[in-house]
This record gives C-alpha cells, structure tokens and sequence, in this order.
C-alpha cells in the first residue's frame, strides 16, 4: 500500500480490522491442532509422527528375577521376559542410564511435534517383557522404535554401536518388511549419535562399523516398525563410564538419539 490512505480507507481498515483478527486465531488455532505449533508458525517437522522410545530392562527388574526369568516366545526360540542389564564399576545401573537417556530424547522429539511413547517410564514395578515391548510398538503403529541400553563388555573396549534386525521368519517373527527401514533408521542414527555425542564406534564389536546384525533379540524378532538398538556405550570402561555417568553428557546422546530418528523421519519415503 502507498502512503497516502485517505479518510475513507482508513475508516475501513478500522471496520474490517477485528474480522481478520478473528480469522487470523482461528487460523491459529487450527494450526496449533493439525501442527503441534503456535499460532502463524510452519507444523512441527515430527507433526503426525509417532516414535516409540524402549528404555532396556527396567531399574525394579533387579528386585523381580522371578518374574523376569519367565520364558517367553521370541519366534526363533524362548527367552528371558527380561534382564536386569549391566552397571558400572560404581554402580550407575544400566537401567537407570536407559531410562534417563529416552526420557530426554523424549522430551526433544515431543518439542518437534513427535508422539512418543515409552515402553516403560518408571511406571511399572518391573519389565515390560521383550515380546511386550515389541507389541507396545505395534500397538502405536510407530514410524520407528529404538531400544536405549549400555554395554556391559569386557573393559578395554570402549564405543558404541547399533544393533539391526536380521532376517528372521519363523513362529510369530517376521522382520522381512523391516529389515530394510530398520537399516536405514540405524544409519541415520549412527551418524547422529557420533556427531552429537563424539563417542568412538565399538572397538570390540562391528569391526569399525559400529553396526551388529542380531538375530537372537526378541524386540527385533517381534518387531513390525522399523526397529533398532543403540548401545551407548560400555559401562565396563572406565573412559565410556566417566562419560555415562555424567548428565551434560547423557543430554548430548538423547540428542543425538532425537536427531537420528529425526532425519530418518525426514526422508520424503518414510
Ligand atoms: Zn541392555
């Protein structure tokens, strides 16, 4: 519009003034509903994405063996409902490490319009068992599920690495229509998490890649979403445990966690 507004134009920007205030709300609020976002903002990159988030074991697990040895059916083969994962030298617990790490990568992804749902938050006494986390993902229908958990191996290794689903076809596992995005997800998050988080990959595992084929690991096994394992590192190590122990660094890994999911949500096939 020019500079010279005359009388009578001016008196109809006041007439009409409050109807495009009214329509610039709903419009707002509309946005906010379909977006996650404020009013007059772009819809959140995750908007309409659901993430399920699996703390490994459960910190009651320890206090609940009984319950956590029962067997269950994991398509190749029976296993444990669940174990009680491994602790450093201190007596950090990998649970706790688990619970912590998805609980901020929780809160990262929900920022950017993501559902996220937890397997387990602290809100149950012990498990969930391996073939009920996988069915909590199937359940969300998640556009990806990632395990957190710490390694527990011998002392002198140290890194990271991501754990894939192999091909597995039998009893109720069928992880063929998973193999793939399961794969592309663990890249993704492989990038992130070392860009994020400076961690080395695995010196024990992966020969370099940081990537471990599993075929044994029921919530792969059972899995029906794009499904991966992060071990963060290993909590037998003494340079990994400084580092795990350490919240400012746990935040850097759910970052990079978030990220990683993040970009592998981002490409126009997923
Ligand atoms: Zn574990």
């Amino acid at each position: 519009m020019g500079g010279v507004v005359s009388a009578g134009a001016g008196l109809l920007a006041a007439a009409v003034a409050p109807v495009l205030m009214a329509g610039a709300l709903v419009g707002g609020l509309a946005g906010g509903l379909a977006g996650g976002g404020s009013a007059g903002q772009a819809p959140l990159p995750l908007a309409g994405r659901t993430v399920v988030l699996d703390p490994g074991h459960n910190p009651g697990n320890s206090t609940h063996l009984a319950e956590i040895s029962r067997l269950v059916d994991v398509g190749n083969g029976r296993k444990a409902c669940n174990t009680t994962g491994t602790a450093t030298a201190g007596g950090y617990t990998e649970a706790e490490f688990n619970l912590d790490v998805a609980r901020r990568a929780g809160t990262i992804l929900r920022a950017e319009g993501a559902r996220v749902v937890f397997t387990q938050n602290g809100d149950r006494a012990w498990g969930p068992c391996v073939d009920e986390r996988a069915a909590i993902a199937t359940r969300a229908h998640a556009d990806a599920a990632v395990s957190i958990h710490a390694d527990g191996a011998p002392p002198d290794g140290y890194g990271f690495h991501v754990i894939l689903p192999a091909t597995v076809v039998a009893g109720a596992a069928d992880t063929r229509p998973i193999v793939a995005p399961s794969r592309e997800l663990g890249l993704a998050l492989r990038s992130a998490y070392s860009s994020a988080t400076g961690e080395a990959r695995s010196t024990y595992l992966g020969e370099g890649t940081a990537l471990v084929v599993r075929s044994d690991l029921g919530g792969l096994n059972l899995s029906t979403v794009p499904a991966v394992f992060i071990e963060c590192g290993n909590m037998a190590n003494p340079a990994d445990a400084g580092r795990m122990t350490t919240p400012a660094w746990r935040e850097s890994a759910a970052q990079g966690i978030a990220a990683g999911i993040s970009s592998y949500l981002a490409r126009p096939s997923r």
